[in-house]
């Protein structure tokens, strides 16, 4: 089998990637290890897109069909009887909106929020991949491995290796996209790669350590809750002990909690998923019955746990450029590159005790293209959280609507051979 690309993973990065290569006419054979398309949005109960600027032209239109079958819908920030805010159902927001978080270097804004149900997202981006054709979507696939050619000191991926429901396969592609989020598949091409915090001599970031640390963003393990009693119980466990939350309400009624900082990624990474799911799970029977309280959803329980931990960092691509704290201090939609294909302007937040949130002082940074771009392998780009940026970067530049980005502008390379550059967001959507 042969195609024009091949997309690994079916997160935000990958929906992306494989819908706007299809769009512009490729053959593409996407694959993503789990049953449900959307990722950690999906699979981690991170149901939500943070208000940031974005350029996605893909994002409007998927909010604007699940307005459609009332599988998405805005939220606003409230305060809840006893003072505390809480995001609930509005009608009175247009999806522009939730983009205009930064005026100027003083001022921010808490415009709304778009936020979804897992099974909805999912279903709306199979009926996405399905109009715009050429697309083969695996779901259950799983990317094993690559095979790599290496031709007078370029190397290519020539095929890679994928574990099916039939059995192990090996197919080739022209062009290869990494959107697994933690770079597997860059990873086993043999692309440079770190992890961990960056010190401060590699990139001279203001807030990087002396010395490289192994300190990754912190771990969460979002929830649903409903009216009704708590299906789950159990003892309180271990972890960190605070009465706040983020919590907003899913189109059917029931409201995702995330307890923001649960668990620093670098202990969770040791510890390992089975184990950390245990303590993250022990840490939210500590903290719910007061974030409950505090809230005042009395009224309220826990009815289901996220399928997947939230992970935030991982590996990431060193590739030929590192976005780092200086792009983003400097903002002003990265007007300092010729190459920017996405925007963002969130926080720099590493959900790590002591560290807190950082707001960028001018505005939305810009992404060049080159960081999706490997040094050595020339037929592979990254198109996830994985991409080439510094810990810190990272950090802000992480929004599933950014990733989408990546994906939109990887996806569009390949099939064209040109650089999507954006110079303005073009908010009236993406048409099939
Ligand atoms: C707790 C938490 C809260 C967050 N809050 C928000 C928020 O409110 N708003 C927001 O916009 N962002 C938020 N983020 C960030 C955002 O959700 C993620 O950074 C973003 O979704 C990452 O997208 P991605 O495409 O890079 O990776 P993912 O969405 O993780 O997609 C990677 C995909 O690749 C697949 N995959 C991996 N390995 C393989 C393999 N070997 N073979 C096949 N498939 C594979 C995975 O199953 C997955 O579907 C939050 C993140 C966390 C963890």
């Amino acid at each position: 089998m042969f195609y024009d690309l091949i997309v690994v993973g079916a997160g935000s990065g990958g929906i992306g990637a494989a819908l706007t290569a299809a769009k512009e006419g490729m053959n593409v054979l996407w694959i993503e290890k789990e049953a449900l398309l959307g990722g950690t949005g999906v699979h981690a109960y991170v149901t939500s897109w943070q208000p940031a600027y974005s350029a996605s032209r893909l994002a409007p239109t998927i909010s604007q069909r699940l307005l459609e079958n009332q599988g998405g819908h805005f939220i606003a920030q409230e305060k809840t009887s006893t003072g505390r805010p809480i995001f609930r159902h509005t009608d009175s927001a247009s999806y522009s909106e939730t983009l205009r978080r930064w005026i100027d270097p003083q001022k921010r804004l808490q415009p709304p929020v778009f936020a979804y149900l897992p099974h909805a997202f999912d279903a709306v981006i199979t009926d996405l991949s399905k109009e715009v054709g050429h697309i083969q979507l695996w779901r259950n696939a799983v990317f094993l491995h690559a095979i790599v050619e290496k031709n007078r000191g370029k190397h290519f991926i020539q095929a890679i290796e994928i574990q099916t429901l039939r059995g192990k396969e090996r197919i080739q592609a022209r062009w290869f996209i990494d959107a697994t989020a933690d770079i597997a598949l860059a990873r086993s091409a043999g692309c440079l790669w770190t992890i961990g915090r960056e010190s401060q001599e590699e990139y001279e970031e203001p807030s990087a350590p002396p010395r490289k640390e192994f300190r990754l963003n912190g771990w969460t393990l979002c929830f649903l809750i409903r009216p009704g009693q708590d299906q789950f119980t159990g003892e309180p466990g271990p972890g960190p002990e605070s009465d706040w939350a983020h919590i907003g309400e899913l189109p059917d009624g029931s409201y995702y909690v995330n307890l923001c900082f649960q668990l620093a990624g670098e202990v969770g990474q040791s510890m390992g998923k089975e184990q950390a799911r245990e303590y993250l799970v022990g840490n939210i029977f500590k903290r719910w019955p007061r974030v409950r309280e505090a809230y005042g959803l009395e009224g309220y329980g826990i009815y289901r746990f996220a399928p997947r931990i939230g992970v935030r960092e991982g590996p990431r691509l060193v590739g030929c450029y590192v976005l780092t704290e200086n792009d983003l201090l400097k903002g002003g939609f990265g007007r300092h590159h010729s190459d920017c294909i996405a925007f963002c302007d969130h926080a720099m937040d590493s959900h790590l005790p002591g560290e807190g949130c950082k707001e960028l002082p001018n505005g939305p940074f810009g992404v060049p293209f080159r960081c999706l771009q490997p040094l050595h392998v020339e037929n592979l780009l990254i198109a996830s959280r994985g991409a080439s940026f510094s810990s810190l970067a990272a950090s802000a530049c992480r929004l599933q609507r950014t990733m989408m980005e990546l994906g939109e502008a990887a996806g569009y390379y390949v099939a064209t051979g040109k650089i999507s550059v954006i110079k303005r967001p073009p908010y009236q959507g993406w048409q099939i």
